[in-house]
């Protein structure tokens, strides 16, 4: 029996079959402990955005570590580096002069965002706009706001209700929130959650005009906006930084975690634009909100690294070349008998989605003797998210390592 107990994981068939151990990583490729070399079609869970191996960036975080690792960020504290990236980002932002609220990770910030609406609407002296509303099939971590906002059934069954004042709509029709606003109230809603390319339920792009008809219809209704961009921020998009920038969202708060330090190291940050942040920067209001390790000095060099080697390396544009790339080369696997259909075409991400969703997890297993790492999410859609540094030629290979995992 081994000690180690894995996220999203049936142990009992992991006891059976062992572990997959990614034992190190360069570039767009990782390798097992026998050193064995895979493309690494999801960069890890999304976040590899700059791949892997970036001695840059342990390089920062080792000298950050020395000089002090961190202290706290309560109160009036906290360190340079964390302020040095606050501005940075905020520099940034989809919404001019934001404030950055960081968090440990994605399902922090989901957490900090759907405490921050209720709490906003609180010190606006409306307080019963307590309800927030997320979509079918989104995912928005595992915090109990997060899982209770999902909507992916399974992932909240067996715990009972976890957050009350929670809805649930359909995914890509915004007149169900006209509907949801016509039943319940705009009166009694807090904030809409939406994830501008659904990523874990499986890879589902927002059909055309969706995002901007659900932004206005909150705008008009005086409900909170979130983006939830822990996966499309910070390049996954292509040539933005940000879903909401490419799409002119004006989010009133934006969820990240993953991009911003490429996972290096674990970081969150909550975007909140500068009229929600109001109340709270007027002086005389606690917040009483915070992680011992939000702003981390140690995760903060990393960001910052991590963003250096955005804007010099061009990875943004690199991200919007793989949005054509991956849309013309795995265009041709529609074909097989055992696909459904591609999505692709906004973004590095793609899915290729299966016929008969028990394939999935089998097929992570032949994508391996074939040289591919990759994952199923969702309904049996093998999510496609590679880091931005690979090649067309990595495509390719990527392609064909799925043709022949297919075949
Ligand atoms: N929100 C979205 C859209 C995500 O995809 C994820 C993770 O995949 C999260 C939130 C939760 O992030 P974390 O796993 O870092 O807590």
């Amino acid at each position: 029996m081994n000690a180690l107990w894995h996220g999203f994981a049936d142990m009992g068939a992991v006891e059976r079959d062992g572990a997959f151990v990614v034992a190190r990583g360069e570039g767009a490729y990782v390798y097992d402990a026998e050193g064995t070399r895979y493309l690494d079609a999801t960069a890890g869970l999304w976040f590899t955005n700059v791949g892997h191996g970036r001695a840059e960036i342990a390089d920062a975080v080792a000298e950050q570590l020395r000089t002090v690792a961190h202290y706290s960020n309560f109160g009036d504290l906290t360190a340079p580096v964390t302020q040095a990236l606050a501005e940075r980002l905020s520099a940034i932002a989809p919404v001019p002069g934001s404030k950055i609220f960081f968090t440990s990770g994605g399902s922090d910030s989901v957490d900090t965002a759907a405490k921050l609406a209720r709490r906003y609407w609180h010190e606006m002296g409306r307080p019963d706009k307590k309800i927030v509303v997320g979509r079918r099939m989104a995912y928005h971590g595992m915090h109990y706001a997060g899982t209770a906002l999902g909507g992916i059934p399974v992932n909240r069954e067996g715990y009972g209700e976890l957050v009350p004042d929670t809805r649930t709509i359909e995914w890509d029709d915004a007149k169900a929130l006209l509907a949801l606003i016509e039943e319940i109230g705009a009166e009694n809603i807090a904030a809409f959650f939406c994830e501008p390319i659904i990523g874990a339920g499986g890879v589902y792009l927002p059909p055309d005009g969706y995002l901007a008809e659900a932004r206005r219809i909150c705008r008009d209704n005086d409900i909170l906006f979130v983006a939830d961009e822990v996966v499309t921020g910070f390049g996954r998009i292509g040539g933005s930084w940000f879903a909401s920038s490419r799409f002119g969202l004006e989010p009133d708060l934006m969820t990240t975690a993953k991009g911003l330090t490429s996972g290096y190291i674990p970081m969150g940050a909550v975007f909140i634009a500068p009229r929600i942040a109001e109340p709270f920067f007027a002086g005389g209001t606690w917040w009483r909100h915070g992680y011992t390790y939000g702003g981390h000095a140690g995760a903060a060099a990393a960001a910052m690294a991590n963003l250096d080697i955005i804007e010099r390396e061009g990875l943004l544009d690199e991200a919007e070349r793989l949005e054509s790339t991956l849309h013309d080369k795995l265009a041709p696997l529609a074909e097989h008998p055992r696909v459904a259909e591609i999505r692709s075409g906004l973004g590095a991400v793609a899915a290729v989605q299966l016929v008969d969703p028990s394939e999935g997890l089998p097929l992570v297993k032949t994508l391996r003797a074939h040289g591919v790492s990759g994952r199923a999410a969702g309904q049996g859609a093998m999510q496609i998210s590679p880091s931005f540094v690979m090649s067309d030629d990595q495509v390719d290979e990527l392609v064909a390592g799925f043709t022949r995992a297919l075949g």
